[in-house]
């Protein structure tokens, strides 16, 4: 890994956009210099958020159909291991590493954020900035591409180079999940996206790969900042349920009528050591915690192994779901749209089959653990 000398220059000028009113869609001579694709690296309490490392893979693809270099941004207080996480980021295909150390940059707020990172983009010029849809991500990328006056495409299921224009086509769901639209910002730049956790695969990790730290500085001091962080409470139910990254999910839908039903969707993940998933009425009806939602305005995931009971298979429930390994659904209706995406189906009553698997399960799990012991 090398290392080039700290730069304190003050950020370039903001490049002029694109002019006026209308749909230019023309990028100006200033803006055709961009190039590079940036990754906004999120981290909190010493972890890198896996999002992030997804994002690299997919720009290190996007970056080999450009012929251009993946960065990744670290953001962070002068005591984090913000090299520690550049490291991390060139074995997943960053090329580069843009480290920024202040002490206002220690735990996350926007102001602040948003200054490093405008900066960043107004002093080396990426084509292209990634950020995770987490509630970070989200917050951040919204400010940075209002400051930055370019386009930011949400929540994207899908990235590609668009072989005409080599603009970034972003695909995302749209009209309430029941189409994809592919966005592309063809006058401005950068063109920015945000991709949910776990849309994305996790790339292969390859110890032998090195890139090179640029350190920058962020020129802000704390009473230009009207947030102050006093504290940091952490949500106890959202710690503990990590449906995204979980491998095995029992999901329950309206299908199993009450609340009382659902606990056999409990049961059947406490035995498999999996973690509960839901479909948006159950959230809306209060039988289960908003971070248990799959789906478009829920979380995305991809267990090895996905079994959805009393679920109806609604497109925007699908869409977070159907990049599973395995799926199972139980259904009474055969011509239910969840037996599409599923790898085997049962057709039949959910509040008879859940406790069947669960008890199943549970004695050929003891006779495996007693022919181990
Ligand atoms: C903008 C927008 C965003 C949305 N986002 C999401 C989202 O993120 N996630 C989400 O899940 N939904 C979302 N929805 C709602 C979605 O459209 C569906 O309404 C919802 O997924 C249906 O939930 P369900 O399958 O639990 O219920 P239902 O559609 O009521 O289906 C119940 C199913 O259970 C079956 N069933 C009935 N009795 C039994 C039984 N005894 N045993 C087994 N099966 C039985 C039925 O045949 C039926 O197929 C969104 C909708 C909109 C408009």
């Amino acid at each position: 890994m090398s290392e080039t000398s700290g730069s304190t220059a003050p950020a370039a000028a903001p490049v002029k956009r694109a002019a006026g009113r209308g749909r230019s869609v023309e990028l100006s001579e200033e803006l055709k210099a961009y190039q590079g694709v940036w990754v906004f690296v999120e981290h909190d309490l010493g972890h890198v958020h896996s999002v992030s490392w997804e994002l690299v893979g997919e720009a290190r693809k996007l970056a080999d159909k450009l012929g251009c270099q993946v960065s990744a941004l670290l953001l962070g207080g002068p005591e984090e291991e913000l090299e520690k996480f550049a490291a991390e980021a060139f074995t997943f295909g960053a090329d580069k590493a843009y480290i920024m150390k202040d002490p206002v940059l220690k735990g996350y707020r926007n102001e602040p954020f948003t200054k490093g990172l405008t900066d960043l983009v107004n002093k080396y010029q990426p084509e292209i900035l990634l950020l995770g849809a987490t509630s970070m991500g989200r917050d951040l990328a919204g400010s940075v591409a209002t400051t930055l006056q370019t386009g930011l495409t949400a929540d994207c299921t899908e990235l590609r180079i668009d072989p005409a224009s080599h603009a970034l086509a972003a695909t995302r769901p749209t009209f309430g999940g029941s189409l994809y639209c592919t966005i592309m910002t063809l006058a401005y730049r950068p063109q920015m996206a945000t991709v949910r956790p776990r849309v994305m695969l996790m790339p292969p990790s390859d110890a032998s790969r090195s890139g090179e730290i640029v350190h920058d500085t962020l020129g802000m001091v704390e009473t230009q900042i009207v947030t102050k962080l006093l504290d940091f409470i952490a949500d106890a139910h959202s710690n503990k349920i990590n449906l995204p990254y979980a491998d095995v999910i029992v999901t329950g839908g309206k299908g199993l009528k009450t609340p009382e039903n659902f606990r056999l969707v409990f049961e059947l993940a406490r035995v498999l050591g999996g973690e509960v998933g839901a479909t948006r009425p159950c959230v809306q009806a209060g039988w289960v915690e908003a971070e248990r939602q799959v789906g478009q305005t829920g979380k995305t995931v991809r267990p090895k192994l996905y079994i959805a009971a009393g679920v109806s298979g609604a497109i925007q429930h699908r869409v977070g779901m159907e990049a599973s390994d395995v799926i199972v659904a139980i259904n009474t209706d055969a011509n239910a749209p969840i037996f599409e995406v599923a790898h085997y189906g049962i057709v039949g009553n959910a509040m008879q089959i859940l406790p069947a698997l669960t008890q199943a399960f549970a004695a050929h799990l003891a006779l495996r653990s007693r022919q181990v012991a």
